[in-house]
């Protein structure tokens, strides 16, 4: 019998409607269900990822959260896939990567898609028969999306593809990848210099490298992707030609940063509710650790990051949904959600002592899960810039003080 779920926590009741509070008690019972008894099996396994995970999420239809109701898709928003990956990565987080590694493709082809991509693609993703994934960064470049090496060269009707993609998530069970390469000259500018595409990935030439498990994140299939003279149609360029630098960008922006913040989220509730378990059940001067008050102390300041954390995220993906421009939002909701459940994992660690040093007891998947999400869509120096270059740009708008 699944558990009873948790209701949303007070705090974010402005953020959600029924139809949100009822997504939340069904994605519960779903992690209750199918996730959590997947997770011992995925942490002792470093050759399998899991591809019956993402099935039956696909089967919910789920992929297809923010795709409008025209091309079969849900149509729920932001909040509602905030919901499904945060409440997710409670009980998994190399679960809630995996919807969240296709929900931003998802959301590019939404975005950038032509009618007719978007009726061959869209309806596909909605029921879970096509998973996608984006393909932007590489071996040498990394982050550096300008700096790109892979080339795509226009042959008649046809693009043909070549270079390498590294980190890709979901790259082992993806059917369709947004992969963006350099179409202009090296010296060109890089926001015209590149274009996105939508690739196939049963076309000759595309080579998926065997899954190894990262550090953490188990289960959740990532990894470098090789494209070899691959031809694409050219009714495959997704947007225009040369706007591959602002389809990598928006859709990091949009869909990137809330979804990583989701993920950190789950991990950070999962902290704190296994903390406050350990502290209350652990016996001591007869009565509990919970019950001293230096503890209740540093337990306070794990509350404290977790409510800000949470209502950060949420708020900017409420933003989202209302078509308000969030940029600074969505960094501050990423950067945070990282950085705090970072903090608090560590303060974790200490607060269970020894116990925490036992490589089976979760607390030691969380504090690895927790790496993973630094890196992508933006790390923190970047972040960091954005939210500098904000102000800056703010306070020369507003002119002299006087
Ligand atoms: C879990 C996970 C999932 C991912 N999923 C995908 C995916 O689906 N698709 C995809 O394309 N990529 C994906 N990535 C890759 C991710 O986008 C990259 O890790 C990220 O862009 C940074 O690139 P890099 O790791 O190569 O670091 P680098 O770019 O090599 O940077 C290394 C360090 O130098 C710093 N740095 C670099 N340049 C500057 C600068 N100009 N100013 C200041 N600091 C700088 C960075 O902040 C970082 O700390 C994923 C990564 C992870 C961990």
């Amino acid at each position: 019998m699944p558990a009873t779920p948790t209701p949303p926590p007070e705090t974010l009741r402005p953020y959600l409607t029924p139809r949100h509070e009822l997504l939340w008690q069904e994605t519960e019972l779903f992690a209750d269900q199918y996730v959590g008894p997947r997770v011992p099996r995925l942490e002792h396994s470093t050759s399998k990822f899991d591809r019956r995970l993402a099935q039956l999420m696909g089967e919910r239809g789920w992929f297809g959260v923010t795709v409008p109701a025209a091309y079969g898709g849900m149509e729920l928003g932001h909040v509602a896939k905030t919901i499904l990956i945060h409440r997710i990565s409670v009980m998994s987080a190399a679960a809630g990567a995996i919807l969240q590694a296709t929900l931003i493709p998802v959301g590019a082809l939404d975005h950038f898609g032509t009618h007719e991509q978007k009726t061959q693609w869209l309806p596909r993703v909605a029921d879970g028969s096509v998973l996608m994934s984006i393909a932007v960064t590489e071996p040498t470049a990394g982050g550096h999306i300008g700096g790109m090496d892979a080339v795509a060269e226009r042959d008649g009707d046809e693009w043909v593809i070549t270079g390498s993609k590294a980190h890709i998530g979901n790259l082992h069970i993806a059917d369709l990848h947004v992969v963006v390469a350099r179409t202009g000259e090296v010296d060109d500018s890089p926001s015209q210099a590149l274009t996105a595409f939508l690739v196939a990935n049963d076309l000759p030439g595309v080579n998926v490298t065997p899954y190894r498990a990262g550090h953490g994140l188990r289960g959740f299939s990532a990894g470098r992707l090789d494209l070899d003279q691959v031809r694409v149609s050219a009714d495959q360029v997704l947007g225009e030609v040369g706007q591959g630098m602002e389809v990598a960008q928006r859709s990091s922006i949009r869909y990137g940063r809330p979804n990583l913040a989701a993920v950190s989220l789950g991990i950070h509730d999962a902290v704190m509710s296994l903390t406050t378990s350990f502290l209350k059940a652990r016996p001591r001067y007869g009565a509990t650790l919970l019950d001293l008050p230096v503890l209740q102390d540093r337990l306070g300041a794990i509350t404290h990051r977790l409510h800000a954390a949470r209502v950060l995220l949420y708020h900017a993906a409420h933003l989202l949904d209302q078509g308000i421009d969030c940029d600074a939002e969505l960094v501050n909701a990423k950067y945070s959600n990282h950085a705090w459940a970072m903090q608090s994992s560590q303060d974790a660690m200490e607060l269970h002592g020894a116990n925490a040093l036992d490589p089976d007891y979760p607390l030691q998947r969380l504090i690895r899960d927790i790496q993973h999400t630094y890196a992508p869509a933006g790390t923190g120096e970047f972040q960091r810039i954005h939210l500098a270059r904000a102000v800056l740009s703010a306070a020369s708008a507003a002119g002299p003080s006087t």
